[in-house]
């Protein structure tokens, strides 16, 4: 079947073929071929761009190497905390060093972090050496950007606002062989209050279902037998579509591709997931028996500065629908400690949930202020150790909690997707059951990317050891 590649899509190709050139005049004045490195900060929306990226620089011509001393290094950055962005600078300075020994060197910053003025400005100040910087809405370009960079003196500087393009069919470098995130949306309308997202990814937009359907269906004639469907709110998914489509509808249609084993997602909003969808869940062979459902706060008070807009009594109603409905499911959540004007009392509604909903894991997150958010801009900011004592107090609730609730499929029969050797014990190999539980049992590095069953032995808390069957 021939492919009707969009305008813009063709132009990126045409780039492609110039930017080949610009390498390839480099590989023979180097002697052998240029490499590049790709690092990713923050989520697993990042990682799929990087994949974009690495499949760009790959079919321009570089090799791809673990090192950062490399010939074309690329940071993707992340900016939802601010730790993140602290983090890029001391690696920047590393870089620097690099490129004083190789003048060709070329540095490359984008991601949510590039989306921010005060960012760019300080880049152009203080780390003249970058060469190119673009943002979250282009990264399409990257080819013609390449291109730019190879035809500048100077450091070429490409971030837009926004954008309603969506460029599909460009090349692809995936992590893993057996199983991939596919973006199905991009952008967020929920602006919660502590949130920096609506600010740098802008607002929804979904891809067409047939091309998602259709990039799926190539992967999988590759390989891939797990996908995880990727949207900051995958429940608003083909809102903004001429022909709305609700993401219930979209999974059913997943679901029909021959060969694809598993299905996950994320990330559902509580606001807004549906009853349909739990269903769809419900009677799917393929969907995985895991939600991630973030809670952030059990406080109805805080939840409303949040502009969460559910209250803690909907989200246990939620929680115990989805329970009744899959009791098999596992439940993973996000929660934030420190949120302005945060007390004791919130604290303890926050744990109250934690304990009613039974959550098999939690990741606890210190409230980082974002400039441009709300949030960043109400009174009450909690001292730090106040926030400190509440954390522990949280995370030990979140711990014992999970305690409790994992252990109970000891001696059962499960099927694991196997991922990886094991760190630990190269005579082991890790998977994940269904309801993303890590497994670790004796087998070899060729069962990788196969489903196989194991019994489950031991429970270690988090993860299970396993005997294969
Ligand atoms: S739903 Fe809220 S927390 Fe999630 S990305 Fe959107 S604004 Fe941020």
């Amino acid at each position: 079947m021939t492919i009707e590649y969009s305008n813009e899509t063709q132009k990126q190709y045409e780039f492609m073929e110039k930017a080949s050139g610009y390498v390839a005049e480099l590989a023979k004045k180097l002697g052998r071929t240029p490499t590049c490195h790709v690092v990713t900060f923050g989520c697993q929306m990042n990682a799929k761009d990087s994949e974009k990226i690495l499949g760009i620089l790959k079919r321009i011509g570089y090799e791809a190497i673990e090192s950062e001393e490399a010939d074309f290094v690329l940071f993707n950055t992340c900016t939802v905390r601010d730790n993140a962005n602290q983090r890029v600078y001391g690696r920047l300075g590393v870089l620097n060093g690099f490129k004083r020994k190789n003048p060709h060197m070329k540095i490359a910053l984008c991601g949510c972090m590039m989306q921010e003025q005060e960012v760019i400005d300080k880049i152009r100040k203080s780390y003249s050496f970058v060469d190119l910087i673009f943002g979250t809405h282009n990264i399409f370009k990257f080819a013609e950007l390449v291109c730019a960079v190879f035809e500048s003196k100077s450091m070429i500087v490409d971030i837009w606002k926004d954008t309603n393009e969506i460029v599909e069919d460009l090349p692809v470098e995936r992590k893993y062989a057996f199983k991939s995130g596919v973006n199905i949306m991009f952008g967020c309308n929920n602006f919660c209050s502590y949130c920096i997202v609506p600010y740098v990814r802008g607002r929804e937009r979904s891809r067409n279902p047939k091309d998602i359907i259709r990039e799926i269906e190539n992967m999988v004639a590759d390989g891939v037998v797990e996908v995880m469907l990727l949207g900051q709110n995958v429940n608003s998914y083909g809102k903004n579509l001429e022909e709305p489509v609700t993401f219930s509808e979209l999974l059913k249609e997943v679901e029909q591709i021959e060969g694809l084993k598993r299905i996950r997602f994320m990330t559902s909003h509580p606001k807004d997931l549906s009853d349909e969808l739990i269903e769809v869940m419900k009677h799917s062979q393929k969907i995985c028996r895991h939600l991630h459902l973030p809670l952030q706060s059990g406080s109805d008070r805080i939840l409303k500065a949040m502009n969460r807009r559910y209250t803690k009594a909907q989200y246990l109603e939620l929680v115990d629908k989805i329970r009744t409905a899959m009791p098999d499911i596992a439940i993973t959540t996000d929660i934030i400690v420190g949120f302005p004007g945060e007390t004791k009392e919130d604290v303890l509604e926050t744990i109250d949930v934690v304990k009613k909903s039974g959550f098999e894991n939690a990741f606890t997150f210190i409230y980082s202020k974002r400039t441009g958010t709300p949030a960043a801009a109400m009174e009450d900011q909690v001292p730090e150790d106040i926030v400190k004592e509440n954390f522990d107090l949280l995370l030990k609730a979140v711990q014992e909690t999970a305690r409790n609730n994992t252990g109970h499929l000891e001696e059962q029969i499960v099927e694991v997707l196997v991922e990886e050797p094991n760190e630990q014990d190269t005579s082991m190999v890790t998977g994940r059951m269904s309801n993303n539980t890590l497994v670790h049992f004796k087998g070899s590095k060729d069962l990788i990317g196969q489903l196989v069953n194991v019994r489950l032995k031991t429970c270690y808390g988090f993860y299970y050891v396993g005997e294969p069957v």
